[in-house]
């Protein structure tokens, strides 16, 4: 039996995937199969291996901390990895003092600050945005609208959470064409809701929205929604686990509006791979959560926490790199299928960029049917894409932040070839 089929026969079949490839090794940007097919990897396993594949100091550095102390457990004590990391990712924040809860996933991140925000608060409600993903843990999936299926089954969830409409400028909920009017309308919306009141813990958004199509809120939103939950007394969750650690050409896609979220949740980038998420709060807040009002067995494992401080020694160093390679790509795919009859957007920030299909320029309507063909065409070629979108109709090219310039232009090329061979 082949390793898919074992995999298969073994593994849970709920498990989604955007390809059935074997993969035995990874190296920088590129994966290899059994069959010894090098792929480059334009998803970075999902927008996790921001340093590329088995980087060799994130690999040292978990095979130093996995030689040393794996598991004294968090409960039991205290031990460096968990704090040195705090204190690197506090400094990538700035000078408010934060204060972290290390959890395994991003689910589990939301989960905790889901759980902090309703405690610290005494308050029930919780507002988050349509088209939202948050995780796949009831909580967290309660926020979760991106794809109705995610949901189906598992009703009832969460109660007293309500949906505001994402203010997409490309798809505009109130009907608007341009970016400031869409902007506008999408800040008139919020302060005319009455969805935000002093019954709301906390407020939840993704600052571009990822599973749902990489759809970027205009800065002038975030910065009135920090106003509208300051005036009500509600937490402010940003929830970076696809937009952080550099993804989007800053550690966090919320800094180019300069807003002070109370909580942060990440995972994916943080450490490249290992399971790491975490809640991170100000210090005000979270000091109000008491002993063992939250808490778990594997959380700020040493090992993960020893892979997440290399994770950001190696981003540090490519970071300034990301918004110009960014800028690059778009250019590259604007002027490659800039005539394509269903190639209805292209945006991006950094080196999260994403290409939308529609059937019709003119009414947008989504055009899912190209994508499958797109993936498994581009990887024929070798370059591995995923897609996303709420209608399954964006292409993402989230490729590893340590790439270089030609390799990035060398998978764009292949990419723009087969998307121009579909029309
Ligand atoms: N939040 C966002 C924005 C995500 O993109 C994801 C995963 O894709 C999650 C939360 C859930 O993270 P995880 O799959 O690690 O539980």
């Amino acid at each position: 039996m082949s390793l898919k089929e074992r995999s298969k026969q073994k593994l849970s079949a709920t498990l989604g995937r955007y390809h059935d490839c074997e993969f035995v090794s990874g190296e920088g940007c590129y994966l290899t199969t059994t069959n010894n097919q090098k792929i480059l990897d334009f998803s970075s396993g999902l927008a996790v291996a921001n340093t590329g594949h088995c980087h060799p100091k994130v690999v040292a550095a978990i095979q130093k901390q996995a030689a040393t102390l794996i598991h004294p457990c968090i409960g039991n004590g205290h031990y460096e990895p968990p704090v040195t990391l705090a204190e690197n990712i506090q400094k990538t924040i700035g000078t408010t003092p934060y204060s972290f809860f290390f959890s395994q996933s991003g689910s589990d991140a939301n989960e905790a600050a889901i759980k902090l925000a309703k405690y610290v608060t005494k308050r029930k409600k919780l507002v988050a945005f349509t088209g939202g993903f948050h995780g796949r843990t009831l909580g967290s999936l309660s926020l979760t609208t991106s794809k109705m299926k995610y949901r189906e089954g598992y009703e009832p969830l969460l109660p007293g959470v309500s949906f505001f409409p994402y203010p997409i400028t490309y798809r505009c909920p109130w009907g608007k064409t341009t970016e400031v009017d869409s902007t506008k309308a999408a800040i008139d919306a919020l302060n005319n809701s009455p969805l935000f009141n002093t019954d709301v813990a906390a407020v939840i958004i993704e600052p571009i929205l990822g599973e749902a199509g990489y759809y970027a809120a205009p800065p002038a939103f975030l910065i009135a929604l920090e106003g509208i939950c300051k005036k009500y007394g509600i937490l402010l969750i940003v929830d970076e686990v696809q937009t952080g650690f550099g993804r989007t050409g800053n550690w966090f896609a919320y800094q180019k509006s300069a807003i002070e979220p109370d909580i942060i949740t990440v995972a994916k980038g943080i450490a490249s791979g290992m399971p790491l998420g975490a809640c991170i709060a100000k210090k005000d807040i979270m000091d109000q959560w008491t002993p063992g009002a939250h808490g778990g067995t594997f959380g700020a494992n040493p090992v993960c926490c020893a892979a997440g401080i290399a994770s950001i020694d190696i981003i540090k160093e490519c970071l300034p790199n990301v918004t110009p390679l960014g800028k690059k790509a778009i250019n590259q795919l604007t002027t490659g299928l800039s005539n394509h009859p269903f190639v209805g957007d292209i945006r991006g920030e950094g080196l999260m960029i994403g290409i939308e299909f529609v059937k019709n320029k003119t009414t947008k309507e989504p055009h899912p049917d190209v994508i499958g063909t797109i993936l498994s065409n581009c990887l024929k070629q070798n370059v591995l894409v995923i897609a996303c979108g709420l209608h399954n109709n964006v292409i993402r090219v989230i490729p590893p932040l340590i790439i270089d310039e030609a390799t990035l232009q060398a998978g764009l090329t292949t990419l723009i070839e087969v998307i121009n061979d579909i029309n």
